[in-house]
């Protein structure tokens, strides 16, 4: 070492004792690069002395925590020779840590070689807590801890773009609490804001560690659910969400009762972005209000129309607990082949038998069950039941006779309807030509070629496609023609008259004239007088059903008269 270049270390080292800087000399030439110099404020900082620290390595700073890629970045900074700048935890003698900002510097003496480096350290522990501090702030809610609007769709965002990738089911839920107001300007802002609180733990709980939870402002929560598989599992979960909001609240030893209305989305139908799968739930939500609250509503990208009867606003809510009580059963109503006057299927037809108001009309529920999307998990518990049914029929009876399960567009809708159904009916082992399906006109005139598709896919593995209800809705007689059925059930409106009014006979009778010659077999409904049946047998109905022979009926009544 030349003797300026010492003279230079020395100024240097006068120079820095006083800084305020926590500054480090170490040796670059020796293998383990010691520290040769500290000054006042390194030792102030670290709470190390000087003979704890000359001869040292800087690593005693280091501990546990300290990030291992940082150190790294620093080793290969001091091997080449480098400036360098950098955030690391560090840990004081007494093992308390610390932010520090390193700077690395170099000494390079006149013949160009690197003896020192000198490290610059700054404990920046208080700006970097402040930071964290303002970023969480930016992101969260401050009453309740969790996400905020912004960050919610920040983070909604990123993750559906992988989950659309990956095909995966992403639910969101929004959700409002009802009458909020009333606990706000009736108790105060106080109770108000602990009520909150308390929801947002609620809510919490309810989550899986990746679900999102946002609160979007006053008294409306945002969940993002991703371990749904299914509409149905969304729906538990929407109930789940009710039920833990209908415990009681105590908010300064006051109970308080509240419920919430749900508003779902998901990314089923379209690969939507965030914002607008955001809206959707938001909008469902509103209509979930004025369903009467304590409800939830799917959005189904087309308005509801909402039942305002008081009837069916209470219903709404009762239907998803009635599935969980077992308040459903299926009753069976024989379909008839005319000319042989035998039973050749049972259409499967829902009764709720309510525990305070008796039996409920599926007339009544299945139309509001379709509003809420709770028909899903109410159609696939008609398809269980209905296979279990058959099972039992054919154990009972020795004999096995279809039966004819209705289903709603909204199930036909869903993707994934083939393959559960295929799924359920295996689950019971049945051959798939004991189960049939009706459906409504409804669904081919939006569903159009996919509809016709799926009723091919039906077809091709042997399951029979009823139309219901021929003849109420648009009846145009070229859906027929390109649907690839195998019975048309002709309304019972047009039977009714069919002994008095010649229209409707007329109707009738070109109805099943055309479906012959489309190779279609004809169900007429509602069949109740010996009157009409005369006029069906002249026409060459294939089969009738209705009140004449029998009215729909518990399974176990049905066992018995076969
Ligand atoms: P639908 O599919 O047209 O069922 C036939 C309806 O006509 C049944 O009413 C049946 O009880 C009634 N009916 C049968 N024969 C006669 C008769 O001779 N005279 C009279 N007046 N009525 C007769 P129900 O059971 O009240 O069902 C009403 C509707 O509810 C059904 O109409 C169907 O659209 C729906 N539904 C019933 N069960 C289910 C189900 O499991 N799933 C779905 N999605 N819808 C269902
Ligand atoms: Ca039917
Ligand atoms: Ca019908």
């Amino acid at each position: 070492m030349l003797s300026k270049d010492v003279d230079f270390l020395g100024l240097l080292k006068t120079g820095m004792s006083s800084t305020p800087v926590g500054v480090v000399l170490v040796n670059a030439q020796s293998a383990d690069m010691p520290i040769v110099f500290a000054n006042q404020a390194f030792f102030d900082m670290t709470g190390y002395c000087k003979k704890e620290v000359i001869g040292n390595n800087c690593r005693l700073l280091q501990g546990a925590a300290t990030n291992k890629n940082t150190v790294k970045a620093i080793n290969k900074a001091l091997r080449e020779c480098r400036y360098g700048k950098f955030s690391i935890l560090n840990y004081r003698k007494n093992g308390s840590r610390f932010w520090n900002q390193l700077t690395l510097s170099p000494v390079i003496n006149s013949e160009g070689v690197c003896t020192h480096y000198l490290g610059f350290q700054q404990d920046v522990t208080k700006e970097r807590e402040q930071e964290a501090l303002l970023s969480y702030q930016a992101n969260h809610d401050l009453l309740t801890g969790l996400l905020n609007r912004s960050a919610l769709d920040d983070a909604l965002e990123q993750r559906l773009f992988s989950a659309n990738l990956a095909n995966e089911f992403v639910v969101v839920m929004c959700l409002n609490l009802d009458e909020f107001k009333v606990v706000n300007d009736g108790l105060g802002y106080k109770v108000g804001n602990e009520l909150v609180k308390q929801v947002a733990e609620r809510l919490k709980r309810l989550l899986a560690p990746r679900d999102l939870i946002a609160r979007l402002n006053g008294d409306e929560f945002a969940l993002v659910v991703f371990d749904c598989q299914c509409y149905r599992q969304a729906n538990k979960k929407a109930h789940e969400v009710l039920e833990s909001l209908l415990k009681t609240f105590v908010i300064d030893s006051v109970p308080l009762h509240i419920s919430g209305s749900i508003g779902i989305s998901c990314n089923q139908r379209f690969n939507e972005r965030a914002y607008e799968l955001m809206q959707e739930a938001s909008i469902a939500m509103t209509e979930a209000k004025s369903a009467g609250r304590n409800t939830w509503c799917w959005s189904h990208g087309q308005p509801n129309n909402i039942l305002s009867s008081e009837v069916a606003v209470n219903l709404r809510y009762e239907l998803s607990s009635a599935l969980l009580d077992h308040q459903f059963e299926l009753f069976y109503q024989p379909i008839i082949n005319l000319n042989e006057g035998s039973v050749r299927s049972y259409e499967a037809l829902i009764r709720w038998r309510h525990p305070e108001k008796g039996l409920i009309s599926p007339g009544l529920f299945i139309p509001i069950a379709e509003q809420t999307g709770q028909i899903i998990p109410l159609g696939l518990w008609v398809l269980r039941q209905a296979c279990a049914d058959v099972l039992l029929m054919q154990r009972e009876t020795g004999r096995s006779i279809p039966v004819a399960v209705n289903i709603s567009p909204l199930q036909f809708r869903r993707e994934d309807f083939f393959e559960i159904f295929l799924d359920v009916v295996s689950e019971f082992d049945l051959s798939l030509d004991l189960i049939q399906i009706e459906v409504t006109e409804s669904l081919l005139i939006d569903g159009s070629s996919k509809a016709i598709d799926l009723v091919e896919k039906f077809r091709s593995v042997g399951v029979k496609v009823a139309l219901d209800d021929f003849g109420t809705g648009y009846s145009s007689l070229s859906y027929i023609r390109s649907m690839p059925l195998d019975k048309i059930k002709l309304d019972r409106s047009f039977i009714k008259e069919i002994d008095t009014d010649l229209k409707s006979a007329a109707i009738v009778k070109a109805v099943v004239d055309m479906s012959h010659s489309l190779g279609l077999k004809v169900v007429a409904e509602g069949v109740e007088t010996e009157s009409q049946l005369d006029v069906l047998a002249r026409y060459q109905c294939d089969y009738v059903q209705g009140f004449l022979f029998s009215k729909p009926l518990p399974l176990l009544d049905i066992i018995d008269r076969s």
